[in-house]
């Protein structure tokens, strides 16, 4: 495969260390993935889908269905998965349904009509529960068959998915039911990762491993309620209460790793906290994790500090 530069991937790969962790990227908008193809990524570790419905769709998905045209949401958003899948195929995209609270699907065209206001959108109506709700469970599948059309009618079976906002295992079950409802079964070419940012998921982690293929550590979502801080609150942020460098959220991601790989599961991490603290970056390393996904400006860093962590590792191993 060439990026934009001409130059062939393995040749502009060889230009940067090698790691054993996986180095992923964070992504949002599908139109910029042209621009960072070529930079050292083994594959988009968070596809973020909130871009494409609120710049593309624009409508919410329950009025779309309402006025009888539900394949616009499916078409734009298989399109918008399909151009990220192409430019970096073989390689894996994680693409995470959606993830608005109430307050932002509501901005959507003809959102007001289906989103109740919510005192704590932070900790309400969001991620699987919309999915597995009454209300919510048709335009879930409409997600669902946009990832079916681009495995299996576009053949990117590149294209993997995450759920965020996962808080119990019977709701996690009932949108895994729903997906194989919609054709969507976990398979070993098609993988299905759960984001660890409820503590819950962390506490109850073999269990959580043992329906899913892998976790990704939102230490945003994380930190804040393993903390009780929200993470927008500018007094508790200048006290410096969220911290994603707490021992409380270290060892939590620690123990995920442990658990999650005793019970066959991968570890990644999508939040902000190892491309801000390169410190946590090597917590992280030296606990196992197998990937480490972080936006296109952090890309070429974060490979090049886990590449003298790997060394450091290794070279303590040998002195031993
Ligand atoms: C997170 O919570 O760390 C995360 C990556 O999700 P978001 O920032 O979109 O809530
Ligand atoms: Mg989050």
């Amino acid at each position: 495969a060439q990026g934009i530069s001409g130059i062939s991937r393995d040749t502009l790969m060889s230009l940067y260390p090698i790691t054993a962790t996986k180095i992923y990227m964070n992504l949002g908008q599908p139109d910029v993935i042209e621009k960072y193809v070529d930079l050292p990524f083994d594959g988009i570790g968070l596809m973020r889908i909130e871009f494409i419905v609120s710049e593309w769709i624009k409508y919410h998905p329950l009025y779309l269905i309402k006025i009888g045209k539900p394949e616009e949401f499916v078409n734009k958003l298989a399109d918008g998965v399909a151009r990220v899948a192409t430019a970096i195929y073989p390689r894996p995209v994680v693409v995470r349904f959606s993830d608005f609270k109430t307050n932002e699907y509501r901005r959507l065209i003809g959102g007001e009509e289906f989103e109740p206001e919510e005192r704590n959108p932070m900790l309400g109506w969001r991620g699987v529960s919309r999915y597995v709700s009454p209300q919510y469970e048709p335009a879930f599948r409409l997600e669902v068959r946009a990832i079916r059309k681009v495995r299996e009618e576009m053949g990117l079976k590149n294209v993997w998915v995450m759920f965020p906002f996962v808080r119990t295992e019977w709701e996690l079950k009932k949108a895994l039911k729903i997906m194989e409802e919609e054709g969507l079964q976990r398979s070993k070419d098609f993988k299905v990762w759960i984001m660890a940012e409820v503590p819950s998921v962390i506490v109850l982690a073999d269990v959580f491993a043992k329906i899913i293929d892998g976790f990704s550590i939102g230490s945003n979502d994380l930190a804040q309620l393993t903390l009780g801080v929200d993470r927008d609150s500018e007094i508790l942020g200048r006290m410096g209460y969220y911290d994603e460098r707490d021992p409380a959220v270290l060892r939590s991601m620690k123990k995920l790793i442990r658990i999650g790989h005793k019970y066959g599961a991968t570890v990644s991490i999508c939040g902000q906290a190892p491309s801000v603290y390169p410190e946590v970056a090597e917590f992280l390393v030296r606990a196992g994790i197998d990937s480490i996904s972080v936006n296109p400006d952090a890309v070429i860093s974060t490979r090049r500090n886990v590449a003298s962590i790997e060394q450091k590792i290794m070279l303590e191993k040998l002195r031993k």
